[in-house]
């Protein structure tokens, strides 16, 4: 007998969003959108205070909420 669980860790791969400025819904895959807003993966350990900007219009984002699937 075993009671082995395992675990599936799940990496992003895609980003979904809309701008509030141009209303431009945005989809990336995530390593474009990293790129693209100058982060790293250890800038992600707290989601809340990542603002973003829009590809399209290049507007600042504030009060982004981030929403896992
Ligand atoms: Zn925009």
């Amino acid at each position: 007998m075993s009671n082995t669980v395992v675990t599936v860790i799940q990496a992003p791969i895609e980003v979904d969003y809309t701008c509030p400025y141009c209303g431009e819904n945005i989809t990336q895959c995530f390593d474009d959108f990293l790129s693209d807003q100058g982060l790293s993966w250890s800038d992600l350990s707290d989601w809340k205070y990542i603002d973003i900007t829009c590809p399209e219009c290049g507007k600042k984002i504030d009060d982004v909420s981030y929403e896992f699937d």
